[in-house]
């Protein structure tokens, strides 16, 4: 080691996906965030300051992808160009800019009438989508040679579709007619360019193509004598082409890594050129583990070196040289809250924030052990906010702000009450309760949510972290855009 080296200062960024809610009556007018008991949380907006932020803009509800897009510091207005690239990314097809890309389902077509009978040939897919996939990846356009087709299972009945070639546009419209029972359309130009025109013309063989396949393919012969459903068309919908964009690290300079099981997410990262990190046992619904990806993410920030283990690159190597050795942004995702919200679970919502509250304080012991064994070498950062509301009243994403928090973990220490108090903290690993266990009633609820009182260490007065609180934050209300500006700031400030 040289006599003198730099200080690493390194983020672990937590986005609690649809963390925003609204006044809940159930919970006596709280947000479902002031009703859970979350000290470690408390202890962020103690310790550091806070804000309240448009993940896009004032008065919009968004999609994840958007908001993530906004936050990451890519205005979605000029580079949002449809989910498509994303899922399929995600799915673990690798694709290069210029490329396209659909969100597809097996479906089943009445071939007299061309009426899509059923958007969903099976639920349970799981056998047969991986083989019928691996009859489709590769095929061949006999009118279009030029391009090559990939194919990969997703989930369910679902699977990602990748057409690689010249002059194709992602301004077409799909062949999925959206509900059961209607034609199945053809690909449409958006658009008046020949790029358009032309690559709707590609889509529409291609999803002749891939119905002659599936047709003759001995999983259907089996599925139709055994009276089941016939998989004989792939339905395209949301073209998306991937986004050409300046990688996170050149616009940011910092190192890059994501925990992010959510396919769409990790697509997302990798479009941005973020290494996508495998955590055991994570899976992005109600059973995932979040112990798992506290520690891929605290394992990735403290790696000395650029070999951090477990990093998984779909097809090519999109490996970038690093600034510093390992990675000084560690991005992890956390969907089961949004979940909860989509499913009215008002309960589920504030016991599964309570789960998230453990994480964290799990990810700050991991990451102090290595600050304070690292002679000076290494400063952490943690920073907490949502991509958008998904209050469970509504059971949907919303417009309202969420709350935004970022400390020095050395802080955080103080606030938890001290390095001895944190090196406490079991980290085993423990499941995300399930909405059956948060049972029915909130009755009772109220008193019982006793809060740290925790000592405000400096920035502003928030003492809480909550849709309510952060609102007296030095930070006031500020657009998604801005945030990672305001992380970057908020490092170089605390030197
Ligand atoms: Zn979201």
């Amino acid at each position: 080691m040289e006599a003198h080296q730099e200080r690493r200062k390194r983020v672990a960024f937590v986005l609690i996906d649809g963390l925003g809610d609204i006044s809940i009556p159930k919970l006596g007018g709280k947000t479902p965030l002031q009703a859970a008991n979350i000290p470690s949380l408390d202890a962020i907006a103690s310790a550091g300051i806070n804000g309240l932020m448009d993940p896009v803009e004032v008065g919009l509800g968004c999609g994840s992808d958007t908001a993530h897009l906004s936050l990451l510091g890519y205005d979605p207005r000029v580079y949002y160009r449809g989910r498509g690239a994303f899922e399929s990314m995600g799915a673990g097809l690798a694709m290069s800019p210029g490329d396209i890309a659909f969100k597809s389902n097996f479906a089943t077509l009445d071939e007299k009438s061309g009426t899509v009978v059923s958007r969903r040939a099976d639920r349970h897919f799981e056998e047969e989508g991986p083989i019928l996939c691996a009859a489709l990846d590769g095929m061949k356009l006999p009118s279009f040679p030029e391009y090559e087709v990939r194919v990969r299972y997703a989930t369910e009945h679902r699977c990602g579709v990748v057409v690689k070639g010249p002059k194709l546009s992602g301004n077409i419209s799909g062949t999925d007619p959206l509900k059961d029972n209607r034609l199945l359309l053809e690909a449409k130009a958006l658009d008046n360019t020949e790029e358009a025109h032309h690559t709707a013309k590609v889509i529409n063989e291609l999803s002749r193509e891939i119905s002659r396949i599936l047709v003759s393919h001995p999983v259907n012969a089996k599925r139709v004598a055994e009276g089941k459903n016939i998989a004989n068309v792939v339905l395209l919908r949301g073209c998306g082409i991937r986004i050409e964009v300046p990688p996170f690290q050149k616009k940011h300079c910092l190192r890059p890594c994501m925990v992010a099981p959510t396919k769409i997410i990790a697509g997302l990262g990798l479009s941005l050129g973020i290494d996508i990190l495998e955590a055991p046992g994570a899976t992005g619904d109600y059973r995932t583990l979040l112990t798992s990806k506290a520690i891929a993410i605290a394992n990735a920030l403290s790696a000395p070196s650029n070999k951090c283990p477990n990093v998984f690159v779909p097809g090519e190597d999109e490996h970038k040289p690093g600034r510093s050795d390992g990675y000084d942004f560690g991005f992890l995702h956390i969907k089961a809250i949004d979940d909860a919200g989509h499913d009215k679970a008002t309960l589920f919502k504030v016991r599964g924030l309570e789960a998230v509250d453990k994480a964290i304080l799990q990810l700050g012991k991991l990451l102090w052990k290595v600050e304070s064994e690292s002679s000076g070498m290494f400063e952490y950062f943690l920073c907490v906010t949502g991509d958008h509301s998904t209050p469970v009243e509504y059971g949907d994403h919303s417009f309202e702000t969420v709350p935004f928090t970022i400390c020095r973990l050395r802080d955080f220490v103080g606030a938890v009450g001290g390095e001895n108090a944190l090196l406490k903290t079991s980290l085993d690993p423990f499941p995300l309760p399930t909405v059956a266990d948060s049972g029915e009633d909130m009755a009772g609820e109220e008193g019982n949510s006793v809060r740290r009182q925790v000592e405000a260490f400096g920035g502003d007065s928030v003492s809480e972290f909550n849709e309510i609180a952060a609102a007296r934050g030095c930070l006031g209300r500020f657009p998604g855009g801005e945030m990672m500006g305001v992380i970057k700031k908020f490092l170089e400030l605390n030197v």
